[in-house]
């Protein structure tokens, strides 16, 4: 979508830290990391927020859950657990109007976000 910046990373326009990349998602590092590990799960494709999936997006959010799991597990925080989170809108923390899953461990999380 026009002058969305996790679409601009998709096409290559802005650098990212990429951890994971199929034909359908890419997991990139955050740039503001708020814990050891601090990744973020996005769709190649335009959907704004959780709240926007459709059924026909089911699988999709499916393959960026599981693949959430295995990035957790591969950067070895799944032993001793993480926080796998979504915002949507405004009120939910959303800055990024591109769906995206945060993985966050490698510390003790507590409160909201952690
Ligand atoms: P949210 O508040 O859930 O919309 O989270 C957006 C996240 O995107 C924040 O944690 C930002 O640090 C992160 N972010 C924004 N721009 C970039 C970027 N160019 N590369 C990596 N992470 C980014």
């Amino acid at each position: 979508m026009e002058g969305c910046i996790f679409c601009k990373i998709v096409k290559g326009e802005i650098p990212s830290d990429k951890v994971y990349e199929d034909d359908q998602i890419l997991v990139f590092r955050d740039i503001h990391p708020q814990a050891p590990v601090h990744y973020l799960v996005i769709p190649k494709k335009h959907i704004t927020s959780i709240s926007e999936v459709t059924d026909a997006d089911l699988e999709l959010v499916g393959h960026m859950i599981n693949t959430a799991v295995r990035m957790a597990v591969a950067a070895g925080i799944a032993d001793k657990g993480y926080r796998l989170v979504t915002n949507s809108g405004m009120e939910g923390g959303q800055v990024v109007d591109h769906m995206h899953w945060h993985i966050l461990g490698g510390r003790q999380l507590s409160g909201e976000l952690g």
